[in-house]
């Protein structure tokens, strides 16, 4: 299949590509002049693309036909502690090919990591979205509190490892988009975080079963129940 590329650009006419751009295509991919490409922006579907000149520095695409329409991913919002590194990058790159619409990273009390990196964050979940064959990226913003987090009055599924809550599948049956989605940190949620929680409309706190799972498994694991539910 023909390589992909996320380009922040109206897609139409000549278009010259940045020297990393020009470098993944003419270097790492070998591409020459008059391959073909494919373009995505996240407004405006999926675009072909032919290389019309290159060098080593340098690279210009003309955009042919459009290949795939625009086509939104459900509106799944994840709220998530940041984690250890490699962990929020996992986190990052799952929701994305999962095909969350909304990453919110929230700062909670026993959130080990609060200095998220936005810009290499975006990075991740481009690339996700690339070989994921999404047609947008997932809206990605700075941490909040978890407070202001829980302002917004959306469905609220909340992964609950402590007390006796329903499972997850039954719970989605009564539900719809939009939709939160709620992973704790490593170190869990504080009581009276987790009584904010259960205080709040519309959340719907559920188990993911007996052990406690690490908050990447855990998203990973929730966010695709809720995508072979509710996802498209
Ligand atoms: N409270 C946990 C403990 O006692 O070790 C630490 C939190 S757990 C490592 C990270 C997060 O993953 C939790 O806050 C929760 O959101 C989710 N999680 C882990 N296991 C779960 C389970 N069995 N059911 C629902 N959510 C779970």
């Amino acid at each position: 299949t023909l390589p992909r590329l996320y380009l922040d650009h109206t897609l139409c006419g000549e278009i010259d590509l940045s020297r990393e751009q020009a470098h993944y295509f003419g270097t790492v991919l070998r591409k020459r002049v008059g391959d073909r490409v494919r373009l995505f922006n996240g407004r405006d579907g999926e675009w072909a693309a032919e290389i019309v000149t290159t060098d080593r520095k340098s690279m210009r695409l003309s955009v042919g036909e459009q290949l795939r329409e625009p086509c939104p991913v459900p509106d799944i919002r994840l709220l998530f502690a940041p984690l250890r590194k490699h962990r929020t990058s996992t986190v990052l790159e799952k929701a994305t090919e999962l095909g969350v619409r909304t990453i919110q990273p929230v700062i909670t009390a026993r959130t080990q990591f609060s200095k998220f990196n936005i810009e290499r964050a975006n990075a991740q979940i481009t690339e996700a979205a690339e070989q994921t064959e999404r047609l947008d990226l997932p809206d990605l913003y700075a941490p909040v509190t978890l407070y202001s987090a829980l302002a917004d009055n959306r469905h609220l599924l909340f992964a609950d490892e402590a007390g006796c809550v329903p499972m997850v599948l039954p719970t989605l049956e009564g539900l719809s988009l939009p939709l939160d989605v709620l992973i704790g940190p490593e170190g869990g949620f504080m009581e009276d975080e987790r009584d904010m929680i259960r205080a709040r409309d519309d959340v719907y706190p559920v188990t993911l079963g007996p052990r406690i799972l690490r908050a990447d498994t855990a998203a990973i694991s929730l966010l695709t129940l809720v995508q072979a539910k509710l996802g498209d």
